[in-house]
């Protein structure tokens, strides 16, 4: 099969020859936190696939609901009022559990379109209101935010936009002030406060707040590199928001479901967004699904006044039923003790990955929950970067792959952990211990 997958099958990146991690590996099974690949070597995944898996893998119950599911009804449009059971039940539980008035919840297939659909709701909110030229769009530098062209625009990560003249001319960024590199420091509050006084500064810039639609931002910064702003960076900019006028939207799609320790981030900082976006661990990667969550004054003004503008949306796997039914079982997990030995777990990640701090290639260790991230540096005191994909010497992935463990590694010289919340503490051990074998090798 590798050779039926070289010759056929593209890979995002890892299929552009000459790209340093190319190289095509098959997986054949998975339980637990467990991958097993083509060959039968047993993997720890401490990624989650793509910080998605958060249940983990071969969870009975989640396979029976999607079997049953599939046997009941395998679809139901979304579209023109038709619907089915799961997804209405599902809807009802996630609204409940969401933080504060996000009462209403749109599906969709994953993390970008559930992004492309705020930017729609965000647009249809704004014409109800009478107030169409509000139409600018702020996120944060190293933000990721899809890879659509609307979603690509939004993220802040150069190898996003190169060719497609990104981003829009209506998207902007402000700096996150809290990254690794940071020229402000490491004081919160003067993180918070350079936040603050920047992101006024880019609304004034922008023509002021009747210009500014909405503001995006990801409660811990994944794709960037696993960067976590201080506590209350994210409630001040919210209040900001709040006192503008400005839509205010947390992309939860790595953060949520429990990644962080509670089942959404933003309860961690006490904010209620105005809408919220999810995917990953909605379905634990078992089927394809995302979710925007809208508040109650969002959906009641767009369902009220957006008359002609809010026509024209929508995505024929909406709301499908077979994805409901998993993303019922999967919150019955979380639900059940999983969130719970998730937390547990991420304290004891976050406590072993410190204890590799005096390891001369560690410049950072960071994180919260399931959520992780160790950076590589040359020089501690500098900061100086040890590029992971730069030359064979700093393979991070193959090393810790040959190792047993599966992790991300950046480009710029970061190892990303997102296990599955359902690690045992000797998988947390072995996480720790494997990487420890691989800064090692990488000293070599
Ligand atoms: N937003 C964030 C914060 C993400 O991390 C991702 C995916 N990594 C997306 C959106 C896009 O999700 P998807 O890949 O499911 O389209």
């Amino acid at each position: 099969s590798i050779e039926l997958d070289r010759a056929h099958l593209v890979h995002p990146v890892a299929s552009w020859r000459g790209h340093e991690q190319s190289g095509v590996r098959l997986l054949k099974s998975a339980k637990g936190a467990t991958v097993t690949d083509a060959e039968g070597r047993q993997l720890l995944d401490g990624f989650a696939g793509l910080w998605c898996v958060n249940a983990g893998y071969g969870h009975e119950s989640v396979i029976e609901a999607a079997t049953r599911q599939l046997r009941e009804l395998p679809y139901a449009t979304g579209y023109f009022g038709l619907g089915s059971e799961p997804a209405a039940h599902l809807a009802a539980r996630l609204a409940d559990r969401a933080p504060g008035e996000l009462n209403h919840v749109y599906f969709t297939l994953g993390g970008s379109d559930a992004v492309d659909s705020t930017v729609r709701f965000v647009r249809y909110y704004w014409h109800a209101r009478g107030m169409p030229q509000k139409d600018q769009f702020i996120s944060v530098q190293q933000g990721y935010h899809g890879s659509s062209t609307v979603g690509a625009g939004l993220t802040a990560l150069p190898a996003f936009h190169a060719g497609f003249n990104l981003p829009l001319d209506w998207q902007h960024k402000i700096s996150s002030h809290y990254a690794y590199r940071n020229p402000v420091g490491p004081d919160p509050e003067a993180i918070i406060a350079a936040s603050v006084a920047e992101l006024r500064a880019k609304v004034e810039n922008l023509g002021g707040a009747e210009r500014v639609a909405a503001f995006y931002v990801e409660p811990i910064q994944g794709s960037g590199g696993v960067l976590v702003p201080p506590k209350g960076w994210i409630g001040a900019l919210r209040e900001v928001c709040r006192e503008l006028d400005i839509l205010f939207i947390a992309d939860e799609v790595i953060t949520g479901f429990g990644r962080t320790g509670p089942l959404f981030a933003c309860e961690d900082e006490g904010i209620v967004p105005d809408m919220m976006t999810t995917a990953k661990g909605l379905t634990s990667g078992y089927v394809p699904m995302g979710a925007v969550f809208l508040s109650d004054h969002v959906y009641e003004t767009i369902a009220d006044g957006a008359g002609a503008a809010a026509v024209g949306h929508g995505y024929t796997y909406s709301a499908h039923p077979v994805s409901a039914a998993v993303g019922l079982a999967v919150l019955d997990l979380y639900e059940n003790g999983l969130l719970e030995n998730g937390r547990k777990a991420g304290a004891r990640l976050l406590a072993g990955l410190q204890s590799l701090s005096d390891h001369p290639l560690v410049g950072d260790v960071r994180g919260r929950g399931m959520l992780a991230a160790i950076e590589l540096v040359t020089d501690k005191e500098r900061k100086t970067a040890l590029p992971v994909s730069a030359s064979p010497a700093t393979r991070v992935f193959d090393r810790a792959w040959q190792n047993g463990l599966i992790v991300r590694a950046f480009a710029q010289g970061v190892i990303g952990y997102a296990p599955p919340l359902c690690c045992t503490e000797a998988e947390i051990d072995a996480i720790v211990e494997r990487t420890r074998t691989v800064l090692d090798l990488t000293l070599d």
